[in-house]
């Protein structure tokens, strides 16, 4: 392992002079390195170094990212809450607000502790990000101190080692990449990378070592004939070699299935330029020079890379067939290719530097913050493996570049599609997505993007998502807001049922003179919601609204009206109630509204039984004849229809149904049906079976007395459970 440089005070402070001259800055950064020196005293880490050292070296990599004086700071005093007991309270008076937040944040980072291995990283994870989505500073400091961690890992036992090291390569390594710090990212994977797999690093490290000499000869004359190119046509530039960090030659051996010489064959030159313009330049002199290979040339400076990262990429044919891949670039875009977000922060003494205004600006170059932004929001409430799995899906692995109309560029995982798209746009166009058109031309929106599609949406207002998309949509993302979409219309659409049956309840109880108010509370109501298999308010008005309860026999229930010579309580209500109305009740048990003299049958078609919705037709010269709502006789007669509705308070009696019942024929079918009917309490009227020897079937009619429409119902569902019934109705005349 390379043995890094003591950081004394001295080697400090010339980094940080190197850019910060200002001398209330620095003497604040002093005033820090005393405060941690004194605060951390006694501590020391596991290699016996007093644990100050740490601190020094976290500040002096942040120095060399040139990060402000505050950073510097508060990376000096990152771990003085977690481990010298300092409170925030305290730091902020001895320093300020803006450096305690920021040390409070990288402390809450590594403070968390969980019940198991995935849920640990998956919470952290999420933490790293909301911080980070605060104050990316405080990312800074976490992956430096990280980096240093990593750096003196070898003083810790293996298990720990192991632990540390696959978070640091499933955690901090890809959050890197995100911010586009690749000096760091690639560090932290090599880091990781020995102490995971030991064996395989040192075997790439050897095969590295042994081709270097060659490799070093054919970039080295290559970049002696491009450097002539371009001083001829005289172009600034700088030229060298690049190699490949062993974790990235790793992964591509593993994950593109390549051997190691057909990687280690690129060669790889990177020519820095000075302006833009001269990295076009740059590459119509080296096309024209060397045959290009097809499909290789890639224009990040047009299309920025999500993390920042602009470059041209191109692969020639050198001398004897070598081939080399060549990146060109200005300095600050190499700045940028190397310290990503950093490099963006870098501060700059004497001009506005801004934390906040930074941290904006960042924000809006970083293309990808926003959905991160977004889907942190949306998942706050979910389990923090759900959150890791849609970050690790729809964020880290996207690797589908596709574009707006105007050019902002979205990432989405493999085999997305507009749909994904769209709801990565914004929520509502993903709702209202009603059509696609990728590269101008209309596509079903089950379509898999490809990188540079560039995709624009069709919506229309009020259109809704389809609960088919969710057949085919690939992001998290887009999964979970049209799950929540369609539950949210769901329960919409249920709370408009119960409201429904509330007020049908509502009014039919004020119709029978019966305050509302009074009877519909979860108190009064919780007593019955056994009788009518519900078991709460809202279940108990749903089945109201689509009366799978009888309207009437719910109103006696809950007035407690209902005649039953078996309860007390029910009797002594009744008398009551009776008191305080003195009606008289009617013989058929309807009532007309306003109306207490007019003749009242029941139709003999369609026979109504007590409970059912019915119907009054004024006939002529008989006075109101009562139908079933749904009877054929009354279809065409609304004009002379009246509202009419069962008396709570009628006499008993009981109502004759007639029954149809088709079945299978077999041996005793009309004993089991006799049976059924008695054991029931039907009073069976009439019974007559008739055998149809074609299809084998039995149409059996009977007529039968109840007391109401749920005791028949009753019957008849005990009925169905006959061996060989098909079908059974009641039938109209
Ligand atoms: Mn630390």
């Amino acid at each position: 392992m390379v043995k890094f440089l003591e950081v004394t005070h001295d080697v400090l402070f010339e980094s940080i002079k190197s850019y910060i001259t200002n001398q209330d800055s620095l003497d604040l950064i002093e005033k820090a390195y005393n405060y941690a020196q004194e605060h951390h005293e006694g501590q020391f880490r596991k290699n016996q170094e007093p644990y100050f050292t740490h601190l020094c070296q976290v500040a002096y990599i942040l120095s060399q990212l040139h990060v402000g004086p505050k950073t510097i700071a508060a990376g000096l005093l990152h771990d003085v809450i977690e481990d010298c007991d300092v409170s925030k309270e305290q730091l902020t008076s001895d320093f300020d607000e803006e450096i305690a937040t920021l040390v409070e944040a990288v402390t809450k980072i590594g403070n968390l502790k969980f019940k198991d291995e995935k849920e640990y990283q998956a919470a952290n994870h999420r933490k790293i990000f909301i911080a980070m989505a605060k104050d990316i500073r405080v990312i800074l400091i976490k992956l430096v101190d990280r980096l240093h961690n990593m750096r003196t890992l070898q003083y810790m036992k293996e298990e720990k080692q192991i632990k540390i090291a696959q978070e640091t390569l499933n955690v901090y390594a890809p959050i890197a990449h995100r911010l586009g710090i690749s000096e760091i990212k690639n560090e932290l994977e090599d880091l990781s990378f020995f102490y995971l797999n030991r064996d395989e690093y040192y075997h790439i490290a050897r095969l590295v070592e042994a081709k270097k000499n060659e490799r070093d000869i054919q970039v080295n004359s290559m970049i002696y004939e491009i450097s002539n190119i371009l001083k001829t046509n005289h172009i600034p530039f700088r030229i060298f070699g690049r190699s490949k960090h062993l974790y990235s030659i790793y992964k591509k051996m593993t994950t593109k299935n390549k051997r190691f010489e057909e990687i280690l064959d690129l060669l790889a030159i990177r020519i820095i330029t000075k302006t833009e313009l001269n990295c076009y330049e740059v590459l119509g002199f080296i096309h024209a020079t060397y045959r290009p290979i097809p499909g290789r040339l890639k224009d990040y400076i047009a299309m920025p890379k999500m993390n920042m990262y602009q470059s041209l990429h191109t692969t020639i044919v050198g001398e004897n067939g070598r081939i080399f891949e060549v990146q060109i670039r200005t300095e600050e875009m190499d700045q940028i290719a190397d310290q990503g977000v950093a490099a963006h922060w870098r501060y700059k003494e004497n001009t506005n530097y801004n934390p906040r205004n930074e941290q904006r600006e960042i924000e809006n170059k970083l293309s990808w913050f926003k959905d991160l932004e977004t889907l942190t929001e949306d998942l706050d409430n979910d389990s923090p493996s759900a959150y890791m799995d849609t970050l690790t899906k729809d964020v880290f692995e996207a690797n589908v570049y596709v574009m707006t109309p105007k050019g902002r560029v979205i990432d989405l995982p493999n085999g997305a599609t507009p749909i994904d798209f769209a709801y990565r746009v914004h929520t509502e166009i993903g709702h209202q997505t009603t059509g696609a058109i990728v590269n101008e031309s209309l596509v079903p929106l089950n379509t898999v993007l490809k990188t540079g599609d560039v995709v624009q949406l069709r919506t229309t207002k009020n259109s809704e998502p389809s609960a088919d998309w969710l057949k085919f949509v690939k992001t998290n993302h887009a999964k979970n807001k049209i799950k929540n979409f369609l539950a949210k219309k769901e329960t919409e659409r249920r709370q408009d049922i119960i409201k429904q049956g509330e007020v049908t309840l509502s009014a039919e109880l004020k119709k029978r003179g019966f305050e509302p108010s009074e009877y519909m509370v979860s108190g009064k109501l919780e007593g019955i919601y056994g009788q009518f298999q519900v078991s709460n308010y809202n279940d108990f008005m749903y089945a109201i609204a689509v009366k799978s309860i009888s309207l009437i026999t719910a109103v006696e229930k809950i007035t407690n009206t209902k005649k039953s010579l078996f309860d007390s309580t029910t009797l002594t209500n009744i008398i009551n109630s009776k008191e305080h109305k003195r009606k008289i009740p009617s013989k058929t048990g309807i009532m007309v509204k306003g109306v207490d003299t007019m003749k009242i049958s029941l139709a003999s078609c369609c026979n109504p039984i007590y409970g059912e919705e019915i119907k009054g037709y004024i006939s002529k010269g008989q006075g109101v004849k009562v139908h079933r709502v749904d009877c054929p006789n009354i279809e065409k007669e609304r004009k002379r229809l009246i509202d009419v509705y069962w008396d709570s308070q009628r006499e008993a009696r009981k109502y004759e149904a007639n029954i149809n019942i088709v079945s299978r024929d077999r041996n005793f079918l009309l004993t089991d049906i006799v049976t059924v009917i008695s054991q029931y309490k039907g009073s069976l009227q009439s019974i007559n079976s008739v055998v149809n020897n074609e299809n084998l079937t039995v149409i059996t009619k009977f007529a039968v007395l109840v007391d109401d429409i749920d005791h028949l119902n009753n019957i008849i569902a005990n009925l169905k459970k006959v061996d060989g019934v098909i079908t059974i109705d009641r039938v109209i005349k």
